[in-house]
C-alpha cells in the first residue's frame, strides 16, 4: 500500500483516479490546483505523483521543476492530453518518470502505478539496504532522517549535497565521471556542459573535509575512504 497524490483540477478525473487507487488498497490524496499539490508532494509521506499539466495556480511543469530541484526523486506520472506530443517531452526533460495520455483507462494507469512504484521501492533497498546509515572517510549519512555528521559533528547539507554525498559513499573509493554524477543527482535538468556538478563538489569539500574528495584529471571525482 502507497500514498498517492492525485493532483489534477478536474473534479471528474481526480475522483476517477482516486477511487480506482483506493480499491486497490493504496491511500490518496487529492490536490486541485499546483501550489497544493506542491506542498503535499514535499510534505514527505507520499510515495508517488499523479500529475496533470494544466492547472490553476503552478502548472504542472513548474509543480514538477520545483519538486525536483528542491531534490525529490519521487516517481510522477504526468497526465497530458494525447495529441501534446511537445508536452510529454518537457514533462519528461523536467524529470517526469512517466506519462499517461488522456483519455485513459484506469487499468493503464494503474500498471504505470505498480511499475514506478516497484523502481522506487528497489532503488530505496538499494541505496539504503536496512536503513543502515552510510559510513565513509568520518562521514556518516542517515538516510532516514536525511543528516549527516563529520566525526560526529553535525553538518546541514541541502537536498542536492545530501543526494550527491549519498552517491559519493555509496562509491566510496572509485571514481564517478561529471556525467555519473549529473545524472544521478540532477537527472535531465541540467546539460552536460553545465558547470553544476564542480560548484556542488566545492560546497561538499568545504562541509566534508577539503581532502574528502579528490579530483582525477579527465576522468571525474573520487570520495576518499
Ligand atoms: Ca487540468
Amino acid at each position: 500500500m502507497a500514498h498517492i497524490l492525485i493532483v489534477e483540477d478536474e473534479e471528474r478525473i481526480a475522483s476517477f483516479v482516486a477511487k480506482g487507487l483506493r480499491a486497490e488498497g493504496h491511500r490518496t490524496t487529492v490536490a486541485a490546483d499546483g501550489t497544493t499539490g506542491l506542498d503535499h508532494a514535499l510534505a514527505g509521506d507520499v510515495d508517488l505523483v499523479v500529475l496533470d499539466i494544466g492547472l490553476p495556480g503552478i502548472d504542472g511543469f513548474e509543480l514538477l521543476d520545483q519538486l525536483r530541484s528542491q531534490g525529490s526523486r519521487i516517481p510522477v506520472i504526468v497526465l497530458t492530453a494525447r495529441d501534446s506530443v511537445t508536452d510529454t517531452v518537457s514533462a519528461l526533460e523536467g524529470g517526469a518518470d512517466d506519462y499517461m495520455p488522456k483519455p485513459f483507462r484506469f487499468a493503464e494507469l494503474s500498471a504505470r502505478v505498480r511499475l514506478r512504484l516497484r523502481q522506487a521501492a528497489t532503488r530505496a533497498t538499494a541505496s539504503n539496504g536496512a536503513a543502515e546509515p552510510l559510513v565513509s572517510g568520518g562521514v556518516e549519512l542517515d538516510l532516514r532522517t536525511r543528516r549527516a555528521t563529520v566525526s560526529g559533528r553535525e553538518v546541514e547539507l541541502s537536498a542536492r549535497e545530501f543526494a550527491l554525498a549519498e552517491i559519493f559513499l555509496s562509491n566510496a573509493g572509485q571514481v564517478l565521471s561529471r556525467e555519473q554524477l549529473l545524472d544521478h543527482v540532477w537527472g535531465l535538468d541540467f546539460d552536460p556542459g553545465s558547470n553544476v556538478v564542480d560548484v556542488y563538489v566545492g560546497y561538499l569539500r568545504r562541509k566534508l573535509g577539503a581532502r574528502s574528495i579528490t579530483t582525477v584529471r579527465g576522468m571525474g571525482y573520487r570520495f576518499e575512504r
